[in-house]
């Protein structure tokens, strides 16, 4: 955010000299201290000094470090060694120093494993160093084995902080398993349990103690903590601290307090997700003066990710069954389904098709939960579709395919969830079935985040941007990996270029932009024309609506492009706004709310000075289709889907052309989703104050949104109309119908 954070990770970074060159250990004489391992657990399990010498060059390929680090710091000679060592040890002459055997003896003999995962290393240096450290390792890439064998080096109990029971006791039981001994201390515990794993930890024994955040306040504990050594303290899912973040935990803000009271030597955060502002702030919420940054790379090219545009709830059903039948691997599809009412419906919709399927979400039992858990688990199931309750925890390696059935909040949710696929480094697929409306449901969705308890508008705020750039990027035609990576700050990006190799865009054969010629040229141009006469003070969604002609609040009616695509449907205006934004046409200025504008190169398209070659709109032919359907048999020459709309760029202009958006039917264009919203939302405020009834009781949001997205015709149509059943068609189906039709 700053240039002085920025120098700050950067010198963290550039402290992550490859292993190769240093390993682990401090050469020069003296040094070097040889000793036993001087852990009690460790001892246990005897440790031999691993074959690999010291000076030989690692086993792993990995150990060559994946974790970014300042380009320049690649140099021949290690600054690591020279200086940063001599201070740490003059400074602290007690501190024992790690050798590459010592540490690859327990990756061994404790761990089972043979070499580091990518990232490992440079994060393990830091630790095993002693400095303060924030790590962010995107989900699989072996994050726990990270604090777990330096705690096993050091001398003293060390503490893991984590806001997952489960993820606790499961770990708490794996390195038991490894003869390691470890306790957690959670509010699920008994009596006695607790009162075992406390004395367990005042007693010295324990290698690791996991504490809930809970814990951290409770005087008993702080009393236990002050009479043990703990040689550090790492906090797990450190990004829980930022109050405005979406995974914010209330008990996280003990953190700070409690590391003030026991002072650890020092801390450790980790995180599977952190923009690059979060990891500055990150740093300031946990007290980290000067902290080493790393950063392992987000990609993670054996997920293939692809994004599916649907044109209804109904059609992203029945794609999630072809999905769910055809997915590779014996491994049941993991589905997140949104809201609850979501899971249960796409559940329904995969039984019906003769698959087997359990939901999961907050609102089941906790017997139900475990029972479609575990049936998931053990690959009894052919899908689980679950809300973002599910996975936190859940490491189950072979997850093959994984479906999104609505668009994330937040590249952090999109990335955090698609990334429980293929944790064993098997290709796997992850497929986003999105609609444009649910930007409308997720933005309203955020909007509620005050009722759930005392949220600052500023959270809301920031969750309304994060939702913004995951719309803009499913909508644009750039590689997804690229626009993931791009989000993250991780510098691959640029690199990953048009070409990654691991995405839908990459990957299946792309429409070739055509250069537009007649009617569409004009509609094109009608489009540059009102991003120049508006000239970068509104956004792409206002400009659309001005160019359609809108009279809704907030849309300007001054401009002489007012109406000028008004025979145009508004989909297709929005999605060649992108394709022209793809191109470089036009440019969309500022982060937060980003305003449209033209490029030079777009000016140039204006003036006829260079062709528009830009992709022309799915949506035109998608409206043509569905209209030629209706109006059985019509004739469509060839390329009429196309050559469209045509003359549309002025309304009086719309001839009786054969053309899609120009002369299409009511049911077809769809005019300012806004006026018609409007009318419903008043229409619901009157019948609610005649009947003497809250609105949501006259319709729902979501249903008022749904009338509004698929803008039904006939009774038929309105019941299928989520929370429309007979009852409220009746009262209420002939005003909606009129109030749809007023609008079309
Ligand atoms: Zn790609």
């Amino acid at each position: 955010m700053n240039s002085k954070g920025e120098g700050k990770e950067r010198s963290g970074l550039k402290r992550s000299t490859p292993l190769r060159r240093t390993g682990f250990v401090r050469r020069g004489a003296g040094f070097r201290r040889r000793q036993a391992l001087g852990s009690q657990a460790v001892s246990q399990t005897p440790l031999q000094p691993a074959p690999p010498p010291d000076e030989a060059p690692p086993p792993s390929a990995g150990l060559t470090g994946e974790c970014d680090r300042d380009p320049t710091g690649g140099g021949a000679t290690s600054t690591l060694e020279a200086s940063v060592d001599i201070r740490k040890l003059t400074a602290a002459q007690a501190q024992r120093v790690y050798s590459r055997s010592e540490v690859f003896a327990v990756l061994r003999e404790v761990f089972g494993l043979d070499e580091f995962r990518p990232g490992q290393p440079e994060v393990l240096r830091s630790l095993l160093g002693r400095e303060p450290t924030i790590a962010v390792l995107p989900t699989g890439a072996g994050k726990s084995l990270c604090y777990q064998l330096p705690a096993l080096l050091f001398e003293g109990t060390s503490i893991v902080i984590s806001p997952l029971i489960a993820l606790m006791r499961d770990q708490v039981r794996a390195l038991e398993e490894r003869g390691i001994p470890a306790a957690s201390l959670d509010s699920n515990q008994s009596w006695e349990e607790r009162q075992a794993a406390e004395e367990a930890f005042a007693s010295g024994r324990l290698k690791l103690l996991y504490v809930s955040p809970e814990r951290l306040s409770a005087p008993r504990f702080l009393e236990l903590v002050n009479r043990v050594s703990v040689p550090f303290v790492a906090v797990d899912e450190a990004h829980c601290v930022m109050r405005w973040g979406h995974d914010f935990r209330p008990a996280y803000m003990e953190i700070p307090p409690f590391l003030e009271t026991v002072r650890p030597p020092f801390l450790a955060a980790f995180t599977a997700t952190a923009t690059p502002e979060l990891r500055e702030e990150l740093g300031a919420a946990l007290n980290m003066p000067q902290p080493s940054v790393f950063v392992r790379g987000f990609h993670r090219p054996n997920l293939h990710l692809a994004t599916e545009r649907m044109d209804s709830d109904p059609a992203r059903l029945k794609r999630l069954v072809e999905l769910v039948r055809e997915r590779p691997g014996s491994a049941p599809a993991l589905v997140y389904g949104g809201t609850r009412k979501g899971c249960e419906a796409a559940a329904k919709a995969l039984f019906e098709a003769g698959l087997s399927a359990d939901y999961y979400h907050a609102g089941c039992t906790p017997e139900e939960r475990s029972r479609a858990q575990e049936r998931f688990i053990r690959d009894e199931v052919d899908a689980l579709v679950a809300t973002n309750a599910f996975g936190m925890g859940i490491d189950k390696p072979d997850i093959r395919l994984l479906v999104h059935l609505h668009l994330p909040k937040s590249f952090e949710d999109y990335y955090q969830e698609f990334g429980r696929a293929g944790r064993d480094g098997q290709q796997s697929q992850a497929i986003l079935l999105w609609r444009r409306a649910d930007y409308r449901t997720n933005d309203y969705l955020i909007s509620q985040w005050n009722g759930e308890g005392a949220v600052d508008q500023d959270v809301i705020e920031g969750g309304k941007r994060r939702l913004h750039r995951i719309y803009e990027a499913m909508g644009s035609r750039v590689c997804i990996w690229q626009r993931v990576l791009q989000y993250f700050g991780d510098p691959k990006a640029e690199a990953l270029g048009e070409d990654c190799a691991s995405c839908s865009r990459c990957t299946e054969p792309r429409t070739p932009a055509q250069e537009l010629t007649g009617d569409q040229l004009v509609i094109a141009q009608t489009v540059l024309y009102g991003a120049e006469e508006l000239d970068g003070r509104f956004g792409r969604k206002k400009v659309a609506a001005t160019l359609r002609g809108s009279r809704a609040q907030g849309v300007p009616t001054w401009p002489e492009c007012h109406g000028g695509l008004g025979n145009v449907a508004l989909v297709v205006i929005e999605e060649l706004i992108q394709n022209l934004l793809d191109a470089g046409h036009l440019i969309l200025e500022g982060s937060e709310y980003p305003l449209l504008n033209l490029t030079p190169r777009g000016r140039q398209a204006l003036d006829g000075a260079e062709p528009v070659a830009v992709l022309w709109p799915q949506a035109a032919s998608t409206t043509g289709k569905a209209r030629s359907k209706k109006s059985r048999g019509r004739s469509r020459g060839p390329g009429a889907g196309n050559s469209n709309g045509a003359s549309g760029a002025r309304p009086t202009d719309s001839g009786p052309t054969d053309s899609g958006p120009s002369d299409a039917k009511p049911g077809d264009v769809r005019p300012e989703d806004a006026e018609l919203e409007d009318a419903l939302r008043g229409w619901r405020r009157r019948t609610a104050g005649s009947l003497a009834m809250p609105a949501y009781m006259v319709l729902t949001d979501r249903s008022l949104e749904a009338v509004v997205d698929s803008r039904p015709g006939s009774a038929e149509e309105l019941l299928a109309i989520h929370g429309i059943g007979p009852s409220k068609l009746e009262k209420h189906g002939a005003e909606l119908l009129r109030l749809v039709g007023e609008f079309a």
